[in-house]
Protein backbone atom coordinates (compact mmCIF):
# COMPACT_ATOMS: atom_id res chain seq x y z
CA UNK A 1 0.00 0.00 0.00
CA UNK A 2 1.13 2.98 -1.00
CA UNK A 3 2.97 5.76 2.20
CA UNK A 4 -0.08 7.90 3.03
CA UNK A 5 0.71 11.07 5.95
CA UNK A 6 -1.68 13.28 7.17
CA UNK A 7 -1.45 16.94 7.85
CA UNK A 8 -3.38 20.16 9.05
CA UNK A 9 -2.56 22.28 5.68
CA UNK A 10 -1.71 20.85 2.58
CA UNK A 11 -0.44 23.72 0.21
CA UNK A 12 0.01 22.56 -3.34
CA UNK A 13 2.15 25.27 -5.60
CA UNK A 14 5.48 26.97 -5.12
CA UNK A 15 5.23 30.24 -6.39
CA UNK A 16 4.78 33.38 -4.34
CA UNK A 17 1.41 32.73 -2.99
CA UNK A 18 2.79 29.01 -1.55
CA UNK A 19 5.79 29.81 -0.37
CA UNK A 20 3.71 32.70 1.66
CA UNK A 21 1.46 30.45 2.74
CA UNK A 22 3.96 28.37 3.96
CA UNK A 23 5.40 30.97 6.19
CA UNK A 24 2.33 31.85 7.59
CA UNK A 25 1.00 28.49 8.01
CA UNK A 26 4.08 27.23 9.83
CA UNK A 27 4.13 30.27 11.63
CA UNK A 28 0.38 29.84 13.67
CA UNK A 29 1.86 26.02 13.99
CA UNK A 30 0.14 24.72 11.35
CA UNK A 31 2.91 22.03 10.41
CA UNK A 32 2.02 22.57 6.64
CA UNK A 33 3.28 20.54 3.90
CA UNK A 34 4.22 21.94 0.49
CA UNK A 35 3.96 19.99 -2.49
CA UNK A 36 5.87 21.89 -5.12
CA UNK A 37 4.75 20.62 -8.77
CA UNK A 38 5.86 20.42 -12.19
CA UNK A 39 8.00 23.79 -11.81
CA UNK A 40 9.49 24.51 -8.51
CA UNK A 41 9.05 28.06 -7.96
CA UNK A 42 6.64 28.67 -10.54
CA UNK A 43 7.18 31.34 -13.37
CA UNK A 44 9.27 33.58 -11.57
CA UNK A 45 12.31 30.61 -12.42
CA UNK A 46 11.76 31.40 -16.01
CA UNK A 47 12.55 35.86 -15.72
CA UNK A 48 15.54 37.28 -15.18
CA UNK A 49 15.18 40.69 -13.16
CA UNK A 50 12.35 41.94 -10.89
CA UNK A 51 12.12 45.33 -10.16
CA UNK A 52 8.89 45.46 -8.53
CA UNK A 53 9.27 43.40 -5.26
CA UNK A 54 9.11 45.61 -2.79
CA UNK A 55 12.79 45.44 -1.03
CA UNK A 56 14.18 44.68 -3.61
CA UNK A 57 15.54 47.17 -6.44
CA UNK A 58 16.13 45.16 -8.54
CA UNK A 59 16.63 40.80 -7.81
CA UNK A 60 16.86 37.76 -10.15
CA UNK A 61 13.78 35.82 -10.53
CA UNK A 62 15.13 32.65 -10.12
CA UNK A 63 16.89 33.60 -6.74
CA UNK A 64 14.02 35.43 -5.18
CA UNK A 65 11.96 31.84 -5.46
CA UNK A 66 15.27 29.94 -3.77
CA UNK A 67 14.78 32.11 -0.78
CA UNK A 68 11.26 32.00 -0.85
CA UNK A 69 11.91 28.70 -0.50
CA UNK A 70 14.58 28.66 2.20
CA UNK A 71 12.05 30.78 4.21
CA UNK A 72 8.96 28.70 3.89
CA UNK A 73 11.42 25.65 5.04
CA UNK A 74 13.33 27.92 7.74
CA UNK A 75 9.82 28.47 9.49
CA UNK A 76 9.15 25.11 9.84
CA UNK A 77 7.45 23.87 6.32
CA UNK A 78 7.90 20.81 4.94
CA UNK A 79 8.63 21.18 1.14
CA UNK A 80 8.37 18.21 -1.28
CA UNK A 81 9.36 17.47 -4.80
CA UNK A 82 6.56 15.88 -6.00
CA UNK A 83 3.53 16.61 -8.57
CA UNK A 84 -0.23 16.25 -7.11
CA UNK A 85 -1.43 14.49 -9.79
CA UNK A 86 -5.37 14.00 -8.07
CA UNK A 87 -6.91 15.90 -5.42
CA UNK A 88 -10.25 14.63 -3.83
CA UNK A 89 -12.31 17.39 -2.18
CA UNK A 90 -15.59 15.81 -2.05
CA UNK A 91 -14.38 13.67 1.36
CA UNK A 92 -12.58 14.78 4.82
CA UNK A 93 -10.14 14.86 4.97
CA UNK A 94 -9.08 15.76 1.79
CA UNK A 95 -6.75 13.64 -0.10
CA UNK A 96 -3.43 14.08 -2.57
CA UNK A 97 -2.49 11.53 -4.66
CA UNK A 98 0.98 12.34 -6.11
CA UNK A 99 2.85 11.36 -8.94
CA UNK A 100 5.72 9.33 -6.66
CA UNK A 101 2.45 7.45 -5.62
CA UNK A 102 3.01 9.22 -2.14
CA UNK A 103 -0.75 10.49 -0.69
CA UNK A 104 -1.48 13.31 1.25
CA UNK A 105 -4.29 13.80 3.60
CA UNK A 106 -5.52 17.29 4.57
CA UNK A 107 -8.28 19.21 6.90
CA UNK A 108 -7.62 22.45 4.89
CA UNK A 109 -6.24 22.47 1.41
CA UNK A 110 -4.35 25.40 -0.34
CA UNK A 111 -4.55 25.38 -3.81
CA UNK A 112 -1.52 28.05 -5.08
CA UNK A 113 -0.67 25.74 -8.36
CA UNK A 114 -0.27 29.01 -10.59
CA UNK A 115 -0.95 30.02 -14.42
CA UNK A 116 1.08 29.15 -17.64
CA UNK A 117 1.62 30.49 -20.71
CA UNK A 118 -1.16 30.31 -23.23
CA UNK A 119 -0.36 29.48 -27.04
CA UNK A 120 -2.22 30.14 -30.31
CA UNK A 121 -3.51 26.96 -30.87
CA UNK A 122 -1.77 27.06 -34.81
CA UNK A 123 -1.13 23.68 -36.67
CA UNK A 124 2.54 25.11 -37.59
CA UNK A 125 2.80 26.20 -34.19
CA UNK A 126 2.42 23.08 -32.35
CA UNK A 127 4.71 21.58 -35.31
CA UNK A 128 7.82 24.00 -34.18
CA UNK A 129 7.24 23.54 -30.38
CA UNK A 130 11.03 23.29 -29.08
CA UNK A 131 12.35 23.53 -32.75
CA UNK A 132 12.08 27.85 -33.33
CA UNK A 133 8.82 27.77 -31.09
CA UNK A 134 9.14 28.86 -27.42
CA UNK A 135 7.09 30.57 -24.84
CA UNK A 136 10.08 31.05 -22.73
CA UNK A 137 12.79 33.69 -23.14
CA UNK A 138 15.51 32.67 -20.67
CA UNK A 139 14.89 29.12 -21.33
CA UNK A 140 15.85 29.37 -24.60
CA UNK A 141 16.98 32.55 -25.71
CA UNK A 142 20.63 31.36 -25.85
CA UNK A 143 20.13 29.25 -28.73
CA UNK A 144 19.26 31.98 -30.95
CA UNK A 145 22.61 33.90 -30.60
CA UNK A 146 23.32 36.77 -33.77
CA UNK A 147 19.76 35.21 -35.39
CA UNK A 148 16.40 36.94 -36.05
CA UNK A 149 13.52 36.60 -33.65
CA UNK A 150 10.11 37.60 -33.58
CA UNK A 151 7.74 38.35 -30.30
CA UNK A 152 4.22 37.81 -30.62
CA UNK A 153 2.22 39.58 -27.75
CA UNK A 154 2.03 43.01 -26.80
CA UNK A 155 1.81 42.73 -22.34
CA UNK A 156 4.72 42.66 -19.45
CA UNK A 157 5.51 39.46 -20.61
CA UNK A 158 5.95 39.85 -24.52
CA UNK A 159 8.19 43.22 -23.82
CA UNK A 160 10.13 41.76 -21.02
CA UNK A 161 11.40 38.82 -23.57
CA UNK A 162 11.37 40.75 -26.73
CA UNK A 163 14.31 43.39 -24.15
CA UNK A 164 15.97 40.14 -22.69
CA UNK A 165 16.65 38.80 -26.34
CA UNK A 166 18.18 41.54 -27.74
CA UNK A 167 21.09 40.06 -25.33
CA UNK A 168 21.23 37.21 -27.80
CA UNK A 169 19.42 38.05 -31.03
CA UNK A 170 20.88 40.23 -34.15
CA UNK A 171 16.97 41.74 -34.48
CA UNK A 172 13.98 41.45 -32.66
CA UNK A 173 10.00 42.23 -34.08
CA UNK A 174 7.72 42.46 -31.71
CA UNK A 175 4.71 41.25 -33.59
CA UNK A 176 0.90 43.06 -31.75
CA UNK A 177 -2.03 42.68 -32.97
CA UNK A 178 -3.19 46.74 -32.39
CA UNK A 179 -0.55 49.66 -31.83
CA UNK A 180 -0.78 49.98 -28.08
CA UNK A 181 1.06 48.00 -25.84
CA UNK A 182 -0.26 46.79 -22.39
CA UNK A 183 2.98 46.71 -20.82
CA UNK A 184 4.42 48.67 -17.63
CA UNK A 185 5.07 52.23 -19.84
CA UNK A 186 8.98 51.92 -18.30
CA UNK A 187 9.03 48.94 -20.14
CA UNK A 188 7.29 50.54 -23.51
CA UNK A 189 10.05 53.26 -22.73
CA UNK A 190 12.87 50.32 -22.88
CA UNK A 191 11.37 48.72 -25.84
CA UNK A 192 10.61 51.56 -27.87
CA UNK A 193 14.29 52.76 -27.47
CA UNK A 194 16.09 49.78 -28.26
CA UNK A 195 17.95 49.42 -31.25
CA UNK A 196 17.25 46.32 -32.32
CA UNK A 197 13.79 46.04 -31.81
CA UNK A 198 10.95 47.09 -34.12
CA UNK A 199 7.20 46.67 -33.39
CA UNK A 200 4.90 45.78 -36.14
CA UNK A 201 1.48 46.76 -34.95
CA UNK A 202 -1.93 45.38 -36.13
CA UNK A 203 -0.74 42.36 -37.12
CA UNK A 204 -1.58 38.82 -36.12
CA UNK A 205 0.79 35.27 -36.21
CA UNK A 206 -0.91 33.40 -39.27
CA UNK A 207 1.85 30.32 -39.52
CA UNK A 208 4.88 29.75 -38.75
CA UNK A 209 7.25 28.51 -41.82
CA UNK A 210 9.80 25.79 -41.58
CA UNK A 211 11.98 22.94 -42.49
CA UNK A 212 11.08 19.26 -41.70
CA UNK A 213 14.36 17.75 -42.12
CA UNK A 214 15.99 19.02 -39.74
CA UNK A 215 12.96 21.01 -37.98
CA UNK A 216 13.50 24.26 -37.26
CA UNK A 217 11.70 27.75 -38.74
CA UNK A 218 12.65 30.30 -41.39
CA UNK A 219 10.09 32.92 -40.90
CA UNK A 220 6.74 33.92 -39.99
CA UNK A 221 3.85 34.66 -41.96
CA UNK A 222 1.60 37.35 -40.31
CA UNK A 223 -1.65 38.59 -41.32
CA UNK A 224 -2.80 42.74 -40.96
CA UNK A 225 -5.99 43.03 -38.60
CA UNK A 226 -6.97 46.11 -40.27
CA UNK A 227 -6.86 44.66 -44.11
CA UNK A 228 -5.90 41.22 -43.48
CA UNK A 229 -2.69 41.53 -45.91
CA UNK A 230 -0.61 38.67 -45.22
CA UNK A 231 3.31 39.35 -45.04
CA UNK A 232 6.58 37.32 -44.43
CA UNK A 233 9.30 38.39 -41.83
CA UNK A 234 12.44 35.74 -41.65
CA UNK A 235 13.25 34.68 -38.35
CA UNK A 236 14.70 31.68 -36.65
CA UNK A 237 12.70 31.55 -33.21
CA UNK A 238 9.57 32.85 -32.26
CA UNK A 239 8.73 33.27 -28.99
CA UNK A 240 4.35 33.64 -28.12
CA UNK A 241 3.55 35.66 -25.08
CA UNK A 242 0.22 36.10 -25.18
CA UNK A 243 -0.69 36.10 -21.62
CA UNK A 244 -1.56 33.23 -19.04
CA UNK A 245 -3.90 30.77 -18.19
CA UNK A 246 -4.73 29.47 -14.89
CA UNK A 247 -3.45 26.21 -14.21
CA UNK A 248 -6.80 24.63 -12.67
CA UNK A 249 -6.73 20.79 -13.67
CA UNK A 250 -6.92 19.26 -10.48
CA UNK A 251 -10.09 21.26 -9.30
CA UNK A 252 -11.30 22.69 -12.65
CA UNK A 253 -14.49 20.44 -12.31
CA UNK A 254 -15.39 20.26 -8.44
CA UNK A 255 -14.66 24.28 -7.76
CA UNK A 256 -16.76 26.82 -9.22
CA UNK A 257 -14.40 29.37 -11.63
CA UNK A 258 -15.39 32.32 -13.64
CA UNK A 259 -13.81 34.91 -16.10
CA UNK A 260 -12.57 32.10 -17.95
CA UNK A 261 -11.97 29.15 -15.92
CA UNK A 262 -10.33 30.92 -13.01
CA UNK A 263 -11.44 29.69 -9.00
CA UNK A 264 -13.93 31.70 -7.69
CA UNK A 265 -13.33 32.79 -4.36
CA UNK A 266 -15.40 34.71 -2.09
CA UNK A 267 -14.57 38.84 -2.26
CA UNK A 268 -12.19 40.07 0.37
CA UNK A 269 -11.02 35.81 1.15
CA UNK A 270 -9.37 32.75 -0.36
CA UNK A 271 -12.95 30.68 0.66
CA UNK A 272 -13.53 28.67 -2.97
CA UNK A 273 -17.07 27.04 -3.23
CA UNK A 274 -15.95 24.57 -0.87
CA UNK A 275 -15.19 24.60 2.84
CA UNK A 276 -11.58 24.00 4.02
CA UNK A 277 -10.63 24.42 -0.03
CA UNK A 278 -8.58 27.85 -0.08
CA UNK A 279 -7.07 28.77 -3.51
CA UNK A 280 -4.48 31.56 -3.63
CA UNK A 281 -2.43 33.55 -6.67
CA UNK A 282 -2.61 33.40 -10.48
CA UNK A 283 -5.35 30.19 -10.56
CA UNK A 284 -7.87 33.14 -9.06
CA UNK A 285 -6.50 36.19 -9.97
CA UNK A 286 -7.59 37.97 -13.49
CA UNK A 287 -6.91 41.28 -13.17
CA UNK A 288 -3.33 42.17 -10.77
CA UNK A 289 -1.40 39.05 -11.52
CA UNK A 290 1.77 40.05 -9.78
CA UNK A 291 4.13 37.89 -7.69
CA UNK A 292 3.51 40.90 -4.59
CA UNK A 293 -0.15 40.47 -4.89
CA UNK A 294 0.26 36.66 -4.82
CA UNK A 295 2.59 36.34 -1.81
CA UNK A 296 -0.40 38.80 -0.34
CA UNK A 297 -3.25 36.25 -1.54
CA UNK A 298 -0.80 32.96 0.09
CA UNK A 299 -0.89 35.15 3.35
CA UNK A 300 -4.56 35.29 3.31
CA UNK A 301 -5.11 31.45 2.53
CA UNK A 302 -2.61 30.77 5.69
CA UNK A 303 -5.05 33.01 8.00
CA UNK A 304 -8.16 31.90 5.87
CA UNK A 305 -7.31 28.24 6.68
CA UNK A 306 -5.82 28.81 11.02
CA UNK A 307 -9.45 30.16 11.08
CA UNK A 308 -11.23 27.45 9.64
CA UNK A 309 -9.11 24.57 11.30
CA UNK A 310 -9.89 26.30 14.33
CA UNK A 311 -13.25 26.52 14.00
CA UNK A 312 -14.09 22.84 12.73
CA UNK A 313 -11.47 21.37 15.72
P1 LIG B 1 -1.26 39.96 -20.73
O1 LIG B 1 -0.95 41.16 -19.92
O2 LIG B 1 -2.61 39.34 -20.66
O3 LIG B 1 -0.92 40.33 -22.26
C1 LIG B 1 -1.15 39.42 -23.29
C2 LIG B 1 -0.83 40.12 -24.61
O4 LIG B 1 -0.98 39.17 -25.66
C3 LIG B 1 -1.77 41.28 -24.90
O5 LIG B 1 -1.04 42.33 -25.46
C4 LIG B 1 -2.76 40.70 -25.90
O6 LIG B 1 -3.21 41.61 -26.85
C5 LIG B 1 -1.92 39.66 -26.60
N1 LIG B 1 -2.75 38.54 -27.07
C6 LIG B 1 -3.59 37.78 -26.34
N2 LIG B 1 -4.16 36.83 -27.10
C7 LIG B 1 -3.66 37.01 -28.36
C8 LIG B 1 -3.88 36.36 -29.57
N3 LIG B 1 -4.71 35.33 -29.69
N4 LIG B 1 -3.20 36.82 -30.66
C9 LIG B 1 -2.36 37.86 -30.57
N5 LIG B 1 -2.11 38.53 -29.42
C10 LIG B 1 -2.76 38.10 -28.32
O7 LIG B 1 -0.27 38.75 -20.41
P2 LIG B 1 1.25 38.74 -19.90
O8 LIG B 1 2.06 39.74 -20.60
O9 LIG B 1 1.68 37.31 -19.93
O10 LIG B 1 1.12 39.18 -18.40
C11 LIG B 1 0.28 38.42 -17.51
C12 LIG B 1 0.24 39.11 -16.16
O11 LIG B 1 1.51 38.97 -15.54
C13 LIG B 1 -0.06 40.61 -16.26
O12 LIG B 1 -0.86 40.99 -15.20
C14 LIG B 1 1.30 41.22 -16.15
O13 LIG B 1 1.27 42.52 -15.61
C15 LIG B 1 2.01 40.25 -15.23
N6 LIG B 1 3.46 40.31 -15.47
C16 LIG B 1 4.14 41.26 -14.77
C17 LIG B 1 5.49 41.41 -14.99
C18 LIG B 1 6.21 42.46 -14.23
O14 LIG B 1 5.61 43.10 -13.37
N7 LIG B 1 7.45 42.74 -14.49
C19 LIG B 1 6.16 40.61 -15.92
C20 LIG B 1 5.42 39.67 -16.64
C21 LIG B 1 4.05 39.54 -16.40
P3 LIG B 1 -4.21 42.83 -26.46
O15 LIG B 1 -3.35 43.81 -25.72
O16 LIG B 1 -4.68 43.30 -27.78
O17 LIG B 1 -5.27 42.20 -25.62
Amino acid sequence: MSECHHTKVLIIGSGPAGYTAGVYASRAMLSPILIQGIEPGGQLTTTTEVENWPGDTEVQGPDLMVRMEAHAKAMGCEIIGDIVTKLEVDRRPFLAICDSGKQYTADAVILATGARAKWLGLTSEEKYKGFGVSACATCDGFFYRGQEIAVIGGGNTAVEEALFLTNFASKVTLVHRRDELRAEKILQDRLFKHPKIEPIWFHELEEVIGTDNPLGVEAIRIKSTKNGQVSEIPCKGVFVAIGHAPATELVKDVLETHNGGYIKVEPGSTKTSIPGVFAAGDLTDHIYRQAVTSAGMGCMAALDAEKFIAEND
